[in-house]
């Protein structure tokens, strides 16, 4: 018999949207595949509704609907200080795994280094593999995952890739990258002219007094920057789909070639329903923030109160717990024990790790309060149920 690609043996199903089935197996509160239960902006809802009933209902421009291009270059070029033009920096995708995938297939040939951090988003790992690179991981210092100026030094200089992907506020540490950091990852990609693929999703969601920063907005990294984003955090609405990228204009007819051939383009009425959340005032950022800022706070007052050890996220809306007082050493059964016997889904988090680490599981608190407070009642019976776990674990082992 034929077999299926070396390509596609070299990767795993993504952890993620497992947990997502586990979760419904279970009827589990899904603390794990981050997206909210709660609904986008009634200016949204109402825009795609008349979206449906007006139209477009046929292909848009390849690379975006002009209207949502002119709209994405106003809000991006309003946020970043950055001259972003709608006709020559953007591309409109199926979501950010669209952006990131069509990016990396526009720069990196088969055999190329791309450097990830790791703790890292799992679709990178399968994301440079689909484009034929090689995927070196660079470890950030636990436990605050600070980038470690030796090991990255030392990565370009062993490997000198042709990409970094970074997450910025990452997924899953919660982790907001520092001025120093991103200049040292932006001095390094100069000098060894690599490009950085910089995943930016989380932009509206950073707790103070920590502060976004876009990498390309330093002095110097415009032209090898390429941004990646999505409407999904920002407007509640990931099952929609859309994304971006912003690129030097060098770059972007590469990876509107890409995206052209991926996809063709994405939900033409979706696309001009979303121009009503752009169309948001400043506010609504502001508010955004504020409100993910609150579920932080009364997720983790239900983590402490439940006696988990956790990091302390400074952006994104996940949080990884330390369990590795419970004696787990196998994360992926813990989790789905967890989900099992405790009713709240979690990611294991060594699907975020290349290095052997089994001691932590993610959640996310993109949920509303009711829901959290929920989780957070069934995570108080944890400890209690995980000597059950203890005792399943020393019988098996
Ligand atoms: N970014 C979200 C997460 O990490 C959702 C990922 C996905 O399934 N697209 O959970």
């Amino acid at each position: 018999m034929p077999t299926t690609s070396r390509r596609v043996q070299s990767f795993s199903e993504s952890v993620i949207r497992r947990m997502s089935r586990v979760a419904t197996k279970y009827n589990a509160i899904n603390l794990a595949q981050g997206f909210p239960d709660f609904d986008p902006p009634p200016a949204l809802r109402a825009a795609a509704a008349k979206a449906g009933q007006d139209g477009p209902h046929q292909y848009a421009v390849t690379w975006g609907a002009p209207r949502l291009r002119q709209a994405l270059a106003k809000k991006a070029s309003r946020t970043t200080g950055l001259p972003i033009d709608a006709d020559a920096h953007l591309v409109v995708t199926v979501g950010s795994t669209e952006a990131m995938l069509a990016a990396l297939l526009a720069v990196v040939d088969p055999g190329d280094r791309v450097l990830v951090f790791s703790p890292f988003y799992e679709n990178y790992g399968a994301d440079t593999i689909l484009a034929g690179a090689v995927p070196v991981f660079v470890p950030l210092r636990p436990p605050t995952h600070a980038v470690d100026p030796v090991a990255l030094r030392q990565a370009f200089a062993e490997h000198r890739p042709k990409a970094l992907i970074l997450c910025n506020p990452a997924n899953p540490t919660g982790k907001v990258f520092t001025r120093a950091e991103l200049t040292l990852i932006g001095d390094l990609a100069k000098e060894y002219d690599a490009f950085v693929l910089t995943d930016e999703v989380y932009e509206h969601i950073v707790y103070a007094p920590h502060r976004h920063l876009s990498l390309a907005t330093l002095p110097g990294l415009w032209e090898r920057t390429l941004t990646i984003s999505s409407l999904s955090k920002t407007y509640a609405i990931t099952g929609w789909r859309l994304g971006y990228v912003v690129a030097h204009e060098k770059w972007i007819g590469a990876i509107r070639a890409v995206h052209d051939f991926l996809t063709v383009g994405a939900a033409a009425p979706l696309q001009e329903a979303v121009i009503a959340g752009l169309e948001l005032p400043d506010s609504y950022y502001d508010e955004l923030a504020a409100s993910y800022a609150a579920k932080r706070e009364r997720f983790l007052g239900h983590l402490r109160a439940a006696g988990l050890k956790h990091l302390e996220p400074e952006g994104a809306y996940y949080v990884l717990v330390d369990v590795s007082e419970f004696g787990v050493d196998d994360d992926v059964a813990f989790a789905e024990w967890l989900a099992k016997e405790v009713g709240v889904a979690a990611v294991p988090g060594s699907s975020f790790y290349r290095e052997p680490v089994h001691q932590y599981i993610r959640f996310h608190f993109a949920k509303r309060l009711e829901t959290l407070d929920a989780a957070g009642s069934r995570l108080l019976t944890l400890r209690e149920k995980a000597a059950n776990w203890r005792k399943r674990a020393a019988a098996a082992g």
